[in-house]
């Protein structure tokens, strides 16, 4: 039988052995002491002389920082700490050396680190925010999953832009031009239509051009699309799905949160029902503290913070200018120049982590946008077919994953969120 730390908790007594890398280790008179980290844990292994074998001691002085090892020992609870166990080590190999590890536990600067992401995904707090990321995953399959949707996945190469095309990937597609997806938003509208409801949930490339806090090139994005949903519909389904996922988190992760020492105190509040700003409302309260904000223009990222600093919850704005939007994005009739989008802020001045609303179901007017935009009618044909034939109101959203890893942590940057990010200006490891 093989044994992880994971698995101590249920192994008092018994002798067992591990298998992985040495964390930390350190010598006081008599006793030796190594933190094993195998993935699922680091433990704290004693060698006692006596105790264990004279060899294992003789092993121990040749241990480096992630030398890989494998360890015999009883498994012991710690006699004060209930609940956290330990190893009183009987034997100990090397099963492969490690020279001159580069990480240490001083400070690095963020480029090194960012250069040996590879090795720095085995410290302590990148693991949790990998873990945090796992659990986020799973709680967005699991709430569309358990609603009745169909996951309908978008394809990766697409022959045309959704949302402009100033940040398109461009490919090849054998002879043909191709992009990299910037949203499967568009093929989900068809699926609405053969499943009613249906969501994607893969990788979106956008050539960002700037190095900010919140952008990754290529990033995760899970967009659900409800057939005969309008925006309002939208907004509830946005709001149970973020409590959802943040409760959740807050339940099964509390150990990972706890090692990113995140005040869980401004997470616990993340329920519904979410304030709801119209676009007027919100441009009023940024023009207040930015008075060089121009009412009409889209929120930048300080604008976006100064919003969601007066709420204890994500807060939606809806009723953007059509004019900042997507050529998709339905006019609402009875206000005419504002597009019935949704957009969810997260707190703590996170920013726009959910772009949705209502798609425009009419076929003229849809024709006359994708005119105004500068797209080619004939790139939309099958698109515009939507509308051909039992065309309908309907309505979904975009959520980046990376964002909401990052809020949920409280990251200052999203550049930890993804396992080997790709920014503007670095592409490896
Ligand atoms: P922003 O204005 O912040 O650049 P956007 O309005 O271009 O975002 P949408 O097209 O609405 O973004 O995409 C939906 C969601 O995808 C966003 O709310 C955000 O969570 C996420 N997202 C968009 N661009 C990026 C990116 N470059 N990196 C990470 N996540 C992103
Ligand atoms: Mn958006």
């Amino acid at each position: 039988m093989r044994y992880f730390v994971e698995d101590l908790k249920n192994n008092v007594g018994k002798t067992i052995s591990l298998k992985g890398w040495v964390y930390n280790s350190r010598s006081s008179g008599k006793v030796k002491f190594l933190d094993l980290r195998d993935g699922t844990g680091i433990v704290p292994c004693i060698f006692f002389r006596g105790e264990c074998e004279d060899s294992a001691l003789e092993t121990f002085e040749q241990l480096t920082q992630e030398a890989a090892i494998e360890i015999e020992g009883v498994v012991r609870e710690h006699p004060k700490h209930k609940g956290t166990f330990e190893i009183g080590a009987k034997n100990l190999k090397i099963l492969s050396p490690s020279v001159d590890y580069p990480i240490s536990p001083k400070d690095h600067g963020t480029d090194f680190l960012m250069d040996n992401r590879h090795l720095w995904l085995r410290s302590k707090r990148q693991a949790a925010i990998l873990r945090v990321r796992h659990e986020l995953i799973s709680a967005i399959r699991d709430f569309f999953d358990g609603r009745g949707f169909t996951l309908t996945d978008a394809p990766i190469f697409t022959p045309s832009a959704c949302e402009g095309t100033s940040n398109l990937f461009e490919t090849q597609f054998f002879d043909e031009k191709m992009y990299l997806s910037q949203s499967g938003q568009l093929y989900m509208e068809a699926t609405a239509a053969a499943l009613g409801k249906v969501y994607c949930f893969g990788p979106t490339f956008r050539a960002e051009k700037s190095k900010t806090r919140r952008h990754l090139i290529e990033f995760w994005m899970v967009e659900p699309e409800v057939a005969f949903n309008d925006m309002y519909d939208n907004m509830e389904l946005a709001e149970q799905f973020i409590e959802y996922i943040v409760q959740r988190t807050l339940k099964n992760r509390p150990d990972e949160l706890k090692i990113l020492e995140r005040d869980i105190s401004k997470l616990e509040p993340v329920k519904g029902a979410f304030p709801r700003l119209h676009y007027s409302e919100a441009a009023q309260l940024v023009k207040k503290e930015n008075p060089s904000f121009v009412i009409g223009d889209d929120f930048g990222a300080p604008d976006e913070t100064i919003i969601s600093s007066k709420f204890d919850k994500p807060v939606f704005v809806h009723h953007y200018p059509a004019a900042v939007k997507a050529f998709y994005m339905k006019e609402d009739p009875r206000e005419p120049g504002f597009a019935m989008g949704c957009d969810l802020l997260a707190t703590e001045g996170y920013g726009e982590i959910i772009g949705g609303g209502q798609r425009e179901e009419s076929k003229e007017v849809l024709l006359k946008k994708i005119k105004e935009h500068g797209l080619k009618e004939e790139d939309f044909k099958w698109y515009l077919d939507l509308r051909t034939y039992g065309s309908f109101p309907h309505s979904g959203f975009g959520l980046g994953l990376e964002r909401a890893v990052a809020w949920i942590c409280g990251l200052p940057h999203i550049r930890e969120t993804i396992p080997f990010p790709r920014l503007y200006g670095r592409s490896y490891p």
